[in-house]
């Protein structure tokens, strides 16, 4: 089950609401693919083939757009047979976009003040 988390700056009062995690369908990894762009796909379809039950972990994480300025949140996901990890740029601008880790705080891409609060609205699926 995900969950949905607001992030909100305390200077410039700008909030995002976003879903995280990851949902019950993201269990298989034809559903999952579905997340993704048609290069990423090709490069995971790529690194799994072979693999009867490609093994892997999944999870829409928040990330920051410097160029948009905006809190969005992208699909990441590590596959353990290659190593690798994807997550796809920007749907908006194309450009790679910054990915929060667990301990970190993103700072607010609007004004560049203070670091984001971030709250539980919820869940989703
Ligand atoms: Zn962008
Ligand atoms: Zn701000």
């Amino acid at each position: 089950m995900g969950r949905v988390n607001r992030f909100i700056c305390p200077s410039c009062k700008m909030t995002w609401q976003i879903q995280l995690g990851h949902g019950f369908r993201h269990a298989r990894l034809e559903n999952v693919l579905d997340a993704f762009p048609a290069d990423i796909q090709e490069k995971i379809l790529a690194d799994t083939k072979g693999e009867a039950f490609p093994s892997f972990e999944f999870q829409y994480k928040a990330a920051i757009c410097p160029k948009c300025r905006q809190v969005l949140s992208v699909p990441v996901i590590h596959l353990h047979q290659s190593g690798n990890t994807y997550a796809p740029a920007c749907p908006d601008c194309g450009i790679s976009v910054q990915i929060k880790e667990e301990e970190e705080t993103l700072i607010c891409p609007v004004c560049g003040e203070s670091p984001l609060f971030s709250e539980d609205a919820g869940r989703w699926d």
